[in-house]
């Protein structure tokens, strides 16, 4: 039997809108066999995932998706297998969160600044209780009719040289990368469509994390158009890195794709799970 897997998708533990049970629920319903929770620099909902995933005999991959600073832009990289006990992989991701916080504030200031007030607590109040995203900032401007949708309130106000856009820096690229080996995990270079770079620094952006340690990217994202599936085949090969699936998942109303309905990896890659064990998601063999 073919399995069918789903290694990024997100839940209320970052800006996700399913719990993480409810997330599996739907992931099982639709069909995938192996998914990984990796959410924004917060490992706080795979117990919660763990439970519902061996209730219903899906394979669950604790995961994350780091936020980092590479030449000015950032750039997330995944990491799949982690162990989230781990102490330099929490101690990485505390101070991200810090930066987090501080920077929620600031969007705030900004947005006030621009004639919309309380921006920062009514992005508290989607993010219930866990990490601020510019997703729930987002959320609260579509709510508050500022924009008609996600992908516009993004572009109007959450972008660079917007009111509500904040500089600063996440973790650096080999931190993250470090971060994840240390928590027994391997990286993956995630939405690699999704960056604005020339050709030239994507070459060294995967130059760089392939010294770092880095073993994958994702080939196929929920992210990325049919012509981007075969590029990052091309550079996957090219660079001897393992490839990845997901769609990078943030709930039913979030534009990207639905669950369960990714494209086969192309043959000429090798996938990330072909050498875990049981080509399932239990353990990593090498
Ligand atoms: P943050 O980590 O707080 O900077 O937020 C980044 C998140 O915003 C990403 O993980 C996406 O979920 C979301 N996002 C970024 N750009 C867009 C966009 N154009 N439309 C919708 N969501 C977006
Ligand atoms: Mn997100
Ligand atoms: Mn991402
Ligand atoms: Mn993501």
């Amino acid at each position: 039997m073919t399995l069918s897997y789903d290694l990024h998708s997100h839940s209320t533990a970052s800006d996700g809108t399913l719990s993480p049970a409810a997330l599996v629920e739907r992931a099982h319903a639709n069909g995938v066999n192996v998914l990984a929770l990796t959410d924004h620099d917060v490992t706080t909902g795979l117990d919660e995932a763990r439970t519902t995933a061996d209730a219903l005999g899906l394979t669950l991959v604790p995961g994350i998706e780091i936020s980092v600073t590479w030449k000015d832009q950032t750039v997330h990289i995944l990491g799949l297998h982690i162990d989230p006990a781990n102490e330099a992989l929490q101690n990485g991701l505390t101070q991200l969160r810090k930066f987090r916080d501080w920077r929620a504030e600031e969007i705030g200031r900004g947005l006030e600044q621009h004639g919309i007030p309380d921006a920062y607590l009514g992005a508290k109040k989607y993010a219930h209780g866990s990490i601020v995203s510019r997703t729930h900032f987002a959320r609260f401007l579509v709510e508050h009719g500022h924009a008609a949708d996600l992908p516009q309130v993004f572009k109007r106000f959450l972008v660079r040289g917007r009111p509500g856009y904040v500089a600063g820096d996440w973790a650096a690229l080999e931190d993250a990368v470090g971060w994840i080996r240390a928590a027994g995990g391997e990286a993956v270079i995630a939405h690699p469509g999704r960056y604005k770079l020339t050709a030239t620094h994507r070459r060294s952006l995967f130059s760089e994390f392939k010294e770092c340690g880095g073993v994958a990217i994702e080939v196929i994202s929920g992210s990325h158009s049919q012509d981007e599936y075969g590029t990052m085949a091309n550079y996957a090969r090219q660079f001897g890195f393992l490839a990845s699936v997901g769609s990078d998942y943030h709930g039913p109303t979030n534009p990207w794709m639905e669950l369960g309905k990714l494209p086969e990896l192309t043959k000429m890659c090798t996938p990330i799970w072909a050498h875990w064990a049981d080509n399932k998601g239990g353990s990593v063999i090498n």
